[in-house]
């Protein structure tokens, strides 16, 4: 029984990451072709796929029908819980985002946010008329550290209303579905593993610059963890040993210099009228010096982090997100010769520096990931529904 359905799981990924037929199946994984038929009409029945015509016009001879997963079939929750905002969504498991809305907690504690926002769930999936077997489970996305294999969120700054905190467990007092959770961070990563860039590169880096800076790092396709399933947090590596106290007890944090607040707060306090990183964008697009030089300024402390995590983890490519990603050929081109001209092992390869290919403001596509990338390449709960 768990070697057929291991084998339902390989083929319905397969057929997620190909357009391919039956005979291709077969020939891809080694399977006898009625084997591979019995699986095929077997998914076909449960609604996980469909067979479509083939796009081109056939030549000469049979071109047979290709294998598609089906939209509108099975559906992922998920959930923003961040520190300015929460959004609760549902996408199909094609990732199709469905709908989403925000759910109001900022006076709630966790025990009371949950209950809300798992009835905005219940609205969604009620107004959707998703029956509650097509729900593949709930992502939930959250400030780090978070230890991602009990459910616990632990510290992260200026989020202690939810501190020692275990969101699974809060999760499951209403539902039998699998929950899983991670930091904002690795979400966006799987996001781009399902949906955007990360689809080329089997290892890579993610550096989310938002409110802080989240990372995660994808070796071989999975998220790098460590012990109690901790993320790397790169924001706070030091890149200045004598560098301003941190927050989190360390001294010259790369978010102390680089986080998106505290560029601007440095603006504004060099006398620049500025509100957002937007805001400094847009002036040195138009020719402002001053915009240009802190622009410039935080490509040299980005490009300094990138050259020490490639020279640790030898990723493909690192990918930025978050509030940076606006309009960011000057930031990236900077960067990018920064990188070029130090990186000591750049006659073997140079990896590439790019924005994310996702937009993340109304990002519930990113936590509903965490449950589609379980769903096909995770490994136990998703059995559950094959
Ligand atoms: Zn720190």
């Amino acid at each position: 029984m768990y070697l057929r359905k291991a084998n339902k799981k390989t083929i319905l990924s397969i057929i997620r990451d190909h357009r391919v037929s039956r005979s291709d199946i077969a020939r891809m994984t080694g399977l006898t072709k009625p084997a591979v038929s019995a699986i095929v009409d077997s998914l076909i029945q449960m609604g996980y796929v469909e067979e479509v015509s083939p796009t081109q016009a056939p030549s000469r001879g049979r071109h047979p029908r290709k294998l598609v997963l089906k939209q509108d079939s099975y559906f992922a929750m998920g959930v923003n819980i961040y520190r300015d905002n929460c959004i609760a969504g549902v996408s199909d498991m094609t990732g199709r985002l469905v709908k989403s809305c925000r759910v109001d907690i900022d006076d709630l504690l966790p025990g009371s946010a949950v209950k809300a926002i798992y009835r905005c769930f219940a609205d969604l999936q009620a107004s959707q008329g998703i029956p509650p077997d097509r729900i593949l489970g709930i992502g939930v996305s959250v400030p780090g550290p978070v230890n991602t294999l009990t459910g616990e969120i632990l510290n992260p700054p200026n989020f202690t209303r939810w501190h020692n905190v275990n969101v699974i467990r809060l999760f499951k007092r209403h539902c039998d579905c699998p929950v899983f959770v991670e930091n904002d961070a690795t979400a966006y990563a799987l996001d781009e593993n399902l949906f955007g860039h990360g689809r080329r590169f089997g290892n890579y880096i993610m550096l989310v610059l938002a409110d802080g800076v989240g990372s995660s790092s994808i070796l071989h396709g999975e998220p790098l963890r460590g012990r109690h399933g901790l993320n790397p947090e790169i924001g706070h590596v030091s890149i200045d040993l004598h560098g301003e106290a941190c927050i989190c007890g360390n001294r010259g944090c790369l978010e102390l210099y680089t986080s998106i607040p505290r560029i601007v707060e440095k603006a504004r306090a060099s006398g620049l009228p500025v509100d957002s990183w937007n805001d400094i964008v847009d002036r040195a697009m138009a020719g402002d010096a001053h915009c240009r030089s802190i622009v410039s300024e935080e490509a040299e402390y980005l490009a300094f982090a990138i050259e020490n995590l490639v020279n640790i983890f030898a990723p493909e490519a690192v990918i930025l997100s978050g509030k940076i990603q606006y309009k960011p050929d000057l930031l990236l081109a900077s960067i990018q010769e920064k990188v070029d001209r130090r990186f000591l092992e750049k006659r073997i390869f140079q990896p590439e520096v790019l924005m994310s290919s996702l937009n993340q403001d109304y990002g519930t596509i990113a936590s509903t990931s965490i449950v589609i990338n379980n769903f096909f390449y995770g490994d136990s709960e998703a059995m559950a529904f094959l």
